[in-house]
């Protein structure tokens, strides 16, 4: 064995969960379902699963067993699978392999496979008893994601037909109780960890220490995201946003007395709704210029907000140069050469500084980190079911998050944790994160549980761990209705049926399917990717301005963002052809990376396609590729009802939905650089409720085309159509 595996060996064993093996698979031998907790890094990922498949071998009875272990996010579930192989001694496909949303490396022996909730979900859609499968582990459940806690669901249903299929639960924090009795009182076993002491700073204690001022004009410059959007400078200094008042009345109760009067004066200019990037800037040069050694972690809300800092930090003198910082992004979509970046020590005198979304607070564990930067924010999709809003926002997190934060900073040794917010805002905090079920729109999941034969959606969903409210349930359904996805009664139509195995929301699988009917796939796979990835415009802190101008050169004043997109991708496609994609990227102020992302998601749909019946040839296909009338329209028909009034006055142009009232576009929308927008509506992918509402990405149409491709035509026919056609058009001519 090499000297790396041994000390690979030498290591698991001194995890906590070592010392819990007996105990652990003693407990899976006795029950069919057991709930595990223990602390961030105590082994549960990457031990328990291998645990189990070493008593299987060992029993003779490894040819014999399936373990399945799902994992929230893609990402961990290929870098765990890579992982435990290599913890093993083994290439990724041998006993260990993984299985990621149209991707993965599994061979013909593996027993233990990672994968995402949703390929679990997917995988019951063929096989509602999971034949063979003998354990499934369902990972990081206190997270509440919506596809674990329908998992649970079914699984539920599951367990008595499949007496000897075992199921174990795993938690990073204590609250099993609500997991164990929703299973009838399946025993819990916590694995107990050790963590140093971390010390913790709040913004008071930080502005104290570090003599930095937070002034209103500071603020005002440094508006992070919030920046992005044009108009609402203009509004910021009116409305305060909900997250805002709440921090203001917490902080206006707090005691301060113990505070130098510069730090009071100082935190009485903090902006609740920004994201200081200086504030992080001055937090992390004071962590820089200390003589102890050890790893950064600093918690952002996003891609972009990860995105515009790491620009930001790069032109500093002390944060930027390479030979004394190495700054790193953790997020969602990095490829496997900056995850091992991620999980290796730096080089000696070399400070790692890791900007991370929230998934570094559980599903990924970097060893060597002693400080850890807390913004106190996460983005959270929340759902207002009243007026059936969707909006992604950062918004506080919990305490039981900012716990699981600081924890990060004391894996090796005592760490210490900043905290860019007051104490008595942290006082203020929710205990625990709503569950993701209450928060979202529901119409993939609703989708879901009717290819699945679930029954009645709203029976199926009232025996949920916490069940959904009624509204939102029937907002759903009705969507599903008006996209033609259900019938009148509820039952999956033939588009429903397809639009189920595409692995994008309902209104993006129409349009895909659109697009192989009217013979122009190859632009609408873009299109979708391009929604279903991210953004592949960069928006840098700085050169704003610069970068709405390049993207603005894309869209030819055709009023659509989605088009733009379009002539983005496709002139980087050609760009690539002559070897200079690179240097197309760095001039138009696109992200590489993300069209890279978009062009294999592109294939992958293709391939989805191909085998669902929808694509024989794809040159055919292409037959209408170039005509702009007709993406538009499938545009249109894919985003309906998401659909918005244009109403052109001298100066501005006023944009009004039917459940929202008046709404602004993003700043680099390409609608929202011209002084007017020839068209009467426009249709959009995203509402983003901050003060006021915004839409993201927009497409221009016309009256005729919302009238022929806006809702189903087979829904109650050609008449129940133009009827509730003709709602909207009442509603936003009054
Ligand atoms: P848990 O699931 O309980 O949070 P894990 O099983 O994920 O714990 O992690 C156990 C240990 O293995 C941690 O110390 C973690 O840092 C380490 N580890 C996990 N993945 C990797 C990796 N890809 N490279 C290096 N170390 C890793
Ligand atoms: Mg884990």
């Amino acid at each position: 064995e090499s000297e790396e595996g041994q000390k690979m060996q030498e290591l698991r064993r001194s995890l906590p969960a070592y010392k819990e093996k007996e105990a652990l698979l003693n407990a899976i031998s006795r029950n069919q379902v057991i709930v595990v907790s223990g602390e961030t890094g105590c082994g549960k990922t990457t031990q328990l699963p291998q645990y189990i498949l070493e008593s299987e071998i060992d029993a003779a009875r490894g040819a014999l067993c399936s373990i399945i272990c799902t994992q929230p996010r893609r990402i961990s579930a290929m870098s765990v699978a890579e992982r435990v192989a290599a913890e093993r001694g083994e290439k990724l496909g041998d006993s260990v392999g993984y299985k990621v949303r149209l991707e993965g490396i599994k061979g013909r022996d593996t027993r233990l496979l990672f994968c995402t909730t949703g390929i679990l979900l997917r995988r019951l859609l063929l096989d509602r008893s999971l034949r063979g499968v003998t354990h499934v582990i369902v990972d990081e459940i206190h997270e509440r994601g919506m596809n674990e806690d329908f998992l649970l669901i079914v699984l539920k249903e599951l367990l008595p037909r499949r007496p000897e299929l075992k199921l174990i639960l795993m938690s990073a924090t204590l609250n099993a109780e609500l997991f164990s009795s929703y299973f009838g009182g399946a025993p819990t076993i916590h694995i107990p960890g050790f963590t140093y002491p971390v010390r913790s700073y709040f913004l008071e204690n930080i502005l104290d220490m570090t003599g930095y001022r937070l002034s209103t004009y500071n603020q005002i410059d440094n508006y992070g995201q919030e920046k992005m959007w044009k108009m609402q400078k203009q509004t910021v200094r009116k409305k305060k946003s909900q997250i805002a008042s709440a921090a203001e009345d917490a902080l206006e109760a707090a005691d301060l007395r113990d505070f130098n009067p510069r730090t009071r004066d100082s935190l009485s200019c903090w902006n609740p709704d920004s994201i200081g990037f200086n504030l992080i800037e001055n937090v992390l040069c004071h962590i820089c210029r200390k003589e102890r050694p050890g790893a950064v972690l600093v918690f952002m809300t996003g891609w972009d907000d990860i995105n515009s800092l790491k620009d930001q930090l790069q032109s500093h003198p002390l944060l930027g140069d390479p030979t004394k910082v190495l700054l790193l992004a953790c997020h969602g979509s990095m490829d496997s050469s900056e995850q091992k970046l991620i999980f290796n020590r730096s080089e000696d005198g070399i400070r790692k500084i890791v900007l991370a979304t929230n998934m570094a607070e559980t599903s990924i564990t970097i060893n060597d980190v002693v400080f850890v930067v807390d913004c106190g924010k996460a983005k959270e999709t929340s759902y207002d079911a009243l007026n059936n809003t969707p909006c992604l926002l950062p918004a506080w997190i919990s305490k039981a998050s900012a716990r699981q934060r600081r924890g990060r900073a004391g894996r090796v040794q005592p760490g210490e944790c900043y905290h860019l917010y007051p104490k008595s805002v942290y006082d203020a905090f929710a205990e625990y994160q709503l569950p993701e079920l209450l928060r979202t729109p529901l119409q993939s999941l609703c989708l879901q549980i009717k290819s699945l034969q679930l029954g009645s959606i709203s029976e199926f969903l009232s025996s949920a761990l916490q069940p959904p409210e009624p509204l939102s349930v029937q907002n759903a359904v009705e969507y599903l209705k008006i996209i033609g996805a259900l019938d009148d009664n509820e039952n999956l139509t033939v588009l429903g049926r397809k639009l189920s195995v595409l692995p994008v929301e309902p209104k993006l699988g129409k349009m895909l399917i659109l697009g192989a009917i009217f013979n122009c796939l190859d632009p609408i796979m873009t299109i979708v990717a391009g929604l279903s990835v991210r953004d592949p415009f960069l928006m840098p802190f700085d050169k704003k301005d610069l970068a709405e101008s390049a993207k603005a050169q894309f869209s030819s004043r055709d009023n659509s963002d989605h088009l733009a997109l379009l002539r983005a991708f496709d002139g980087w496609k050609a760009a690539e052809r002559q070897q200079s994609g690179h240097e197309y990227c760095w001039r138009n102020f696109l992200s590489s990376q993300t069209l890279r992302a978009i062009d294999s998601l592109r294939k992958q749909f293709y391939h989805l396609l191909r085998d669902g019946g929808l694509v024989d040839n794809m040159e055919k296909c292409n037959t209408w590729s170039h005509d702009e009338h007709l993406i538009r329209a499938i545009i249109c028909s894919g985003l309906f009802p998401g659909i918005c009034s244009v109403v052109n006055k001298e100066k501005s142009v006023s944009l009004k939905t039917m459940e929202d009232g008046p709404v602004l576009l993003y700043s680099n929308s390409v609608n929202s650089q011209e002084p007017t927008i020839p068209y009467p509506w426009l249709v959009f992918n995203e509402k983003v409720k901050v003060n006021s509402v915004f839409l993201r990405d927009s497409t221009a149409v016309s009256d005729s085309v919302l009238l022929l491709f806006g809702g189903s035509v087979s829904r109650g026919g050609l008449d129940g159509h133009l009827k509730m056609l003709g709602g909207y058009l009442e509603f936003f001519m009054k």
